[in-house]
């Protein structure tokens, strides 16, 4: 039957590709549970195929409705449903919902010794000392998702941690990538919602064109592999095809390269130590690529990378600020309520208001997460 998954966030971008691999290796894989915000359409057709044991939904009224017509699952909703989801007995837990609400039903996974395949970056910024911390104490592994934590980590592959000197995170550049900062003044939800290399949901994908993206990964880079922040670079590299590197104390540096395709990363946490094929994926071809193209990062133009390496820094709940206020600003950009440029403002705005907490614990977190959204929500007025 082998591995039961439960998916968090299966109508999102990552989960459809999660289940693309539950459904192209189905000796290796069965979706056990999996949870859906508000795409109900979706939802229904991956409970038909895959008769899973238990679902989430946002609402109670889609829970309801569902129920009545898939007798044989159980349904849950809403924050405490998510956790009901993710503590389900299985193998892995792939979290690939989008913000901070993956938090709560990543740590109570946590506490079960669960083994997580980690798409939600925003858990790891918002409270990555957490999650880490009780991961060690309960013996749960979290296998990194994002392609460039999984670079990293397949760089580390069988390396001492000790003898790693530098992480080297690249960037494509994402929408704006050959845009100064007098173009962005007065771009557009739908002109930063088309990313040059990667298809994505909308909220990563305008992360990407702001590089608050980039900044996010740099925390994660340091909440899963300990790395100091002075040891993360970052490279602008805009083919995206060497997803990330690890440099060494003796200078070599070792590389994962791919097409950019995420459903590689991904499969790579459902299957780690072994590796599966990927029977119709494109193979890189470095011939017919040519050329790849290297350019150092710039902090002025790309402001929002500075404050991610700030917050960084500061650590405690300057993290937890920079992700809450990133969350309700990208919210309000694809509202058409704020401009594309307001983004990066608000983050700095937040930050400079707020009196950073060292060691915070999970309510200290959640309090200042939605304290911030207030304060951002109040720029407004
Ligand atoms: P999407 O927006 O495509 O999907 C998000 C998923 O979460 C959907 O299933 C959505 O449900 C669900 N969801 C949204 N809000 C809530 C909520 N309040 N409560 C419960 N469920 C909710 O996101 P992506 O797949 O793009 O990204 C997921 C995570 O992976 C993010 O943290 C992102 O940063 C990270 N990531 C994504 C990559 C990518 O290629 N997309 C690459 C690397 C990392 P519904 O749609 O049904 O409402
Ligand atoms: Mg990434």
């Amino acid at each position: 039957m082998g591995k039961k998954i439960i998916l968090l966030g299966a109508t999102g971008s990552i989960g459809v590709q999660t289940i693309d691999i539950i459904r192209e290796h189905p000796e290796q894989f069965s979706l056990t549970g999996f949870s859906a915000g508000r795409n109900m359409e979706l939802a229904r057709k991956i409970i038909k195929e895959f008769e899973p044991e238990i679902v989430c939904v946002q609402n109670e009224q889609d829970a309801e409705a569902l129920s009545r017509e898939f007798p044989r699952t159980a349904f849950v909703f809403g924050g405490r449903g998510l956790i009901e989801t993710a503590v389900y007995d299985a193998d892995v837990l792939v979290n690939a919902v989008i913000g901070s609400v993956g938090l709560e039903p990543t740590l109570e996974a946590i506490k079960l010794g669960r083994t997580i395949a980690i798409a939600n970056k925003e858990t790891l910024v918002t409270a990555g000392h957490l999650v880490m911390e009780s991961a060690k104490r309960y013996g749960a592994e979290i296998l990194p998702v994002d392609s460039e934590h999984s670079a990293l980590f397949q760089s580390l592959n069988g390396e001492k941690l000790e003898q790693a000197t530098k992480l080297i995170l690249t960037a494509s550049g994402g929408s704006f990538r050959d845009s100064n900062r007098d173009q962005l003044k007065d771009v557009t939800v739908k002109e930063a919602l088309d990313h040059p290399n990667w298809s994505m949901g909308a909220k990563i994908t305008i992360d990407s064109a702001t590089m608050v993206n980039k900044g996010l990964e740099v925390i994660e880079a340091n909440v899963l592999f300990d790395f100091a922040y002075d040891d993360i670079e970052v490279l602008l590299h805009r083919e995206s095809i060497i997803h990330s590197m690890v440099e060494f104390q003796d200078t070599s540096v070792m590389a994962q390269l791919g097409t950019p395709d995420m459903r590689v990363p991904i499969q790579y946490a459902l299957t780690f130590p072994d590796r599966l094929p990927r029977p119709n994926a494109k193979r890189l071809n470095l011939a017919e690529i040519g050329k790849l193209h290297f350019r150092e990062m710039d902090y002025v133009r790309f402001r929002a990378l500075q404050l991610a390496f700030d917050a960084g820094r500061t650590g405690g709940t300057m993290t937890t600020v920079l992700n809450a206020a990133n969350e309700q600003a990208v919210a309000l950009f694809l509202d058409g309520r704020i401009k594309f440029l307001q983004i990066e403002e608000i983050i700095e705005r937040a930050m400079d208001a707020h009196n950073p907490i060292l060691s915070p614990d999970l309510e200290t977190i959640l309090h200042v997460d939605s304290e911030t959204r207030k304060t951002v929500l109040n720029m407004l007025k």
